[in-house]
């Protein structure tokens, strides 16, 4: 499981981004996350995704809680979680070509020998030629600089996979073959899913279920921990 234990977060401690939210990821599970522009979903992802310390509360991975994070988290947590965002120019390294963004987690983490094989086989996964693969962000689309992003997010197995916005810049043709890309990883692993969004057809259509940001907490089973009042 993947849990969200009354996480408090954001950029300034005296004005936090996220209060108190609480959510949970079951193996296999997919989670729809939907609330307004600017109500602190991204932030809310950021510490799911290990790239952001929450001020209080915490994030346990199969039950064991993280205690360090972004590149001080342990590789067998860090890992565990890949993470697509909606804007693919702002995560992408302009310098490096498609086929180096979608094997940089394997460089990363001393994978190299699979680079090659892996990359090929997400490529073919996600719709990218291999005349694509060659290419570099400026000389690509949106579309397709996304779906490198949604190849780098899976190329290490991740037994959870965090969606924030990932098709809201993307046509609806780009965005059903990007979701479809996410359905058939996560029926050959068991991936759990956090899909974040505005959305709310196209959360209901993809996740199990979907939670409001205004309920986060309130009707989490298992947490244990009511949402307090104000
Ligand atoms: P959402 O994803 O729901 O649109 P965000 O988590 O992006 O919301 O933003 C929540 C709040 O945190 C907003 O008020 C936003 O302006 C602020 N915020 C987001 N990112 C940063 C940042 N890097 N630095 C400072 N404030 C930020
Ligand atoms: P630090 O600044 O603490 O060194 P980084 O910004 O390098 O942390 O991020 C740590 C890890 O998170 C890296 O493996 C990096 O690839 C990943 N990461 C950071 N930001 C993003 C992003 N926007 N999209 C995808 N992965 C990211």
């Amino acid at each position: 499981m993947l849990e969200l234990r009354a996480i408090t977060a954001g950029y300034d401690p005296h004005a936090p981004a996220v209060r108190d939210a609480s959510l949970t990821v079951s193996p296999g599970e997919a989670v729809g996350l939907l609330g307004p522009s600017g109500c602190g979903k991204s932030t809310l992802a950021r510490v799911a995704a290990l790239l952001l310390r929450p001020d209080s509360g915490s994030l346990l991975l199969d039950g064991e809680p993280v205690r360090r994070w972004r590149h001080r988290a342990p590789r067998a947590q860090r890992t565990a979680v890949g993470v697509v965002f909606q804007q693919p120019r702002l995560s992408a390294d302009p310098r490096l070509r498609l086929r180096d963004i979608v094997a940089e987690p394997l460089r990363a983490t001393g994978r190299r020998a699979e680079a090659a094989d892996r990359t090929a086989e997400l490529a073919a996964a996600v719709g990218l030629t291999s005349d694509l693969l060659h290419r570099r962000p400026h000389e690509v689309s949106d579309g397709q600089l996304q779906r490198a992003c949604l190849a780098r997010a899976l190329v290490l197995r991740p037994r959870w996979l965090i969606c924030d916005e990932m098709t809201a810049m993307l046509d609806a043709s780009t965005t059903a073959a990007l979701v479809a890309v996410v359905e058939d990883y996560r029926r050959d692993t068991g991936a759990g899913l956090l899909a974040v969004g505005h959305d709310q057809v196209l959360l209901d259509r993809w996740c199990d279920r979907t939670v409001h940001w205004a309920d986060l907490g309130r009707a989490e089973p298992g947490t244990g921990r009511p949402r307090p009042a104000a």
